[in-house]
């Protein structure tokens, strides 16, 4: 069986202790390779090449990183078929996704910080007879990057490219669920000649690896995205190391749907922002809530539609749905379904595991799920499944939708459907949340900022922010 290895020092390593652990193909629920169990060694082996590759590059001109990055999205490009398999068969993902948002965006992501270091300025600030101040911002040194095992590539890459073009050395953790495009992204590391050590890719759980890189001294800034209960673990243990930490964590996302919107479109992309990758977009949105003069007018039409989204195994050209990523999740998704319906929820549709015939009868397949008569306030309502179940809830007036949506502790994204443009503009701004979406979604423009509120992170990613994260500024002050 193959077993992937652990890129460090611009070499493919064994784990130091030799182990590894079995790695899972969602579609058929077989064992298909192998990763490192990665311990405090690996880690501590690739900070020492991290700290050695560090004078090199932070020392070399923005342009000159850049190219060498801009080669990798290059890379990535050149071998889009393999990636995009590899990225299916990992995540249990239609092949259709990966290979039109999944390892697209990784090589946009090495693309747009490869040329966003050749735009970066320094900021000064005059003080009238006085004197001037001028900032510079310098690299962190050794960076940490750890990434869930949704959107593999496409996250790993959007934390790694901009810790990278700022200048500091990374020690990054894809998902052990989910380890084989990093993996693969060693080779096109390897082939970009960039210096060993700048870049150490180390696979393993989140226990072993993941806290090895949480508590490593060395390792001055950490950029996560993952659950907020991790994420609480990371920011209890590495903030009293006054590390400078990212947090992107879990959502419950409403999608609040008004009367007087555009309906044909809204229900096309209500659909595709509950189910696309089975439900497991941080940015998905699971609440869906409808103001009641059209909600059986929607309820119909979106059922119809959903019932009509295909299940299949990942590589069928037909699925619009693939399986969820593992067996834990699937069943943690199948209890909350139990749970819906003991809080006194209505199934619509869905409701329930689809079993497809051999070689993928022991996959992890769920069918795309509609809820009502739900609570706002319930378990369902308020706790992140992060799988392909939405539920439906009625409202009347706006002041109830927004008390509604705001209710949980989460604030990642939310999505607004109105042609009413005030009401736009000031739902927009009563919502509590990082990122909206009017009359769309899932528009992104890696210039602006992303991130969540309340249990949904600390810090943004995206653009200038996180150039600025992966940077310490320095002011200068020079009296006249
Ligand atoms: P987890 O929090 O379980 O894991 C995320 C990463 O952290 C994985 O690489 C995991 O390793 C690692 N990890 C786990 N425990 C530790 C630890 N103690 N110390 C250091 N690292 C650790 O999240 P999931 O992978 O299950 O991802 C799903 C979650 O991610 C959802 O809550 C979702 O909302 C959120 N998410 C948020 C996004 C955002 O931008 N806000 C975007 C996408 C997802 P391993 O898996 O190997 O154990």
């Amino acid at each position: 069986m193959e077993r992937i290895q652990n890129f460090i020092n611009g070499v493919f390593a064994e784990p130091t202790k030799g182990q590894y652990i079995d790695n899972y193909e969602p579609a058929s629920g077989q064992v298909y390779c192998q990763i490192p169990n990665s311990t405090e060694e690996d880690i501590e082996a690739a900070v020492i090449a991290a700290e050695k590759a560090f004078p090199i590059w932070s020392a070399m001109s923005g342009e000159e990183r850049g190219a060498i990055m801009m080669r990798i999205s290059q890379g990535i490009e050149k071998r889009m078929d393999q990636f995009v398999a590899a990225e299916s068969r990992d995540n249990g993902k239609p092949l259709s996704l990966a290979a039109h948002v999944d390892i697209p965006r990784a090589v946009s992501n090495f693309h747009f910080f490869a040329t966003a270091i050749e735009h970066v300025s320094s900021e000064s600030h005059y003080m009238e007879g006085v004197g001037v101040n001028y900032t510079t911002r310098k690299p962190i040194g050794v960076v940490g990057c750890i990434s869930p095992w949704n959107l593999p590539l496409y996250l790993f890459s959007w934390k790694i490219a901009p810790a990278l073009a700022a200048g500091n050395c990374v020690i990054a953790k894809p998902s052990e669920i989910t380890p084989y495009t990093a993996y693969l992204l060693g080779e096109v590391i390897k082939e970009s000649g960039m210096p060993a050590g700048v870049l150490n890719i180390v696979h393993g759980t989140g226990q072993s690896a993941g806290d090895a890189i949480v508590k490593h001294p060395k390792i001055k800034a950490i950029s996560f995205t993952g659950g907020t209960k991790t994420g609480e673990y990371i920011a209890r243990t590495a903030g009293p190391m006054f590390k400078k930490l990212s947090l992107e964590l879990g959502g419950k996302n409403p999608n609040i749907i008004f009367a007087d919107c555009d309906f044909d479109d809204m229900i096309k992309t209500t659909v595709r922002s509950s189910f696309a990758n089975q439900g497991q977009i941080c940015l998905c949105g699971s609440r869906i809530f409808v103001e009641r003069s059209i909600y059986n007018k929607f309820k119909e039409a979106f059922v119809a539609r959903v019932q009509q989204l295909t299940v299949s195994h990942p590589s069928d050209p037909n699925a619009k749905m693939g399986a969820v990523v593992s067996k834990p999740h699937m069943e943690k998704v199948l209890s909350y379904i139990a749970l819906a319906k003991e809080e006194g929820g209505t199934v619509l549709c869905g409701g329930h595991q689809v079993n497809l015939p051999a070689p993928y009868d022991n996959g992890y397949y769920i069918a795309p799920t509609v809820i009502e008569g739900l609570a706002y306030d319930c378990r369902t309502n308020q706790e992140e499944i992060f799988g392909p179940v939405v539920t439906i809830t009625p409202f009347d007036t706006e002041e109830e939708v927004l008390m509604m949506a705001n209710s949980t502790q989460y604030g990642l994204s939310a999505t607004i459907w109105t042609s009413d443009l005030k009401r736009a503009h000031r739902v927009a701004d009563k919502v509590h949340s990082g990122i909206v979406w009017i009359n769309s979604w899932l528009v992104r423009d890696l210039r602006t900022p992303f991130g969540g509120v309340k249990a949904s992170g600390v810090g943004r990613e995206g653009g200038w922010e996180a150039m600025r994260f992966f940077t310490e500024a320095k002011n200068v002050f020079i009296s006249y």
